[in-house]
């Protein structure tokens, strides 16, 4: 396996997913994309075919074709006007090449989603950004289990220190 920083471009990374296995999953080019199915997620910057996990604008570029759920792709052409939007419900999955697509909620925000990727060999997940705890706003995150997870990890470092939900809608 190859390391990589997100950000940072590397053309190539390839993963091991089972044994006696090695194919190209996904790879970086300033930014995640799946390899397979030519398929940028979270990118942001224009691309042909882009997932957008939320309509977040540090997950959002003014795509060809963005991929996402109904709720999203709404918020995404409140931000960025009229666009060409593929809706993916939650839990139902659509074929993209020779891969399945389905979205699960990602408890972040409405509209939010996970992406599991799947070909016939190899699974992946993609969180976004996701929170486990009960979400006010919007449905609970759903994982699934999948052979390679990439997790959004935006305030995962130790010097982010949030305080507790019960203390900040206390002082409201
Ligand atoms: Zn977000």
């Amino acid at each position: 396996m190859t390391k990589a920083k997100f950000g940072q471009t590397i053309v190539t990374a390839e993963h091991k997913v089972r044994p006696g296995s090695t194919f190209t999953v996904f790879h970086y080019d300033n930014g995640l994309i799946i390899t397979d199915g030519g398929l940028a997620i979270d990118v942001r910057r224009r691309q042909r075919n882009g997932f957008v996990s939320h309509a977040h604008t540090d997950h959002i570029a003014p795509h060809e074709v963005a991929l996402c759920t109904a709720a999203t792709g709404c918020l995404y052409q409140l931000r960025l006007g009229s666009r060409r939007v593929i809706e993916l419900p939650y839990r139902q999955p659509v074929d993209w090449g020779n891969l399945r697509l389905t979205a699960y909620p990602a408890g972040h925000c409405l509209g939010s989603a996970m992406l599991l990727v799947e070909r016939d060999d190899m699974s992946l997940l993609y969180t976004g950004d996701f929170k486990l705890a009960q979400p006010l706003t919007c449905e609970p995150a759903e994982l699934s289990a999948a052979d390679v997870l990439i997790m959004e990890c935006t305030f995962g470092t130790p010097r982010h220190r949030m305080p507790a939900r019960e203390v900040i809608c206390a002082t409201r």
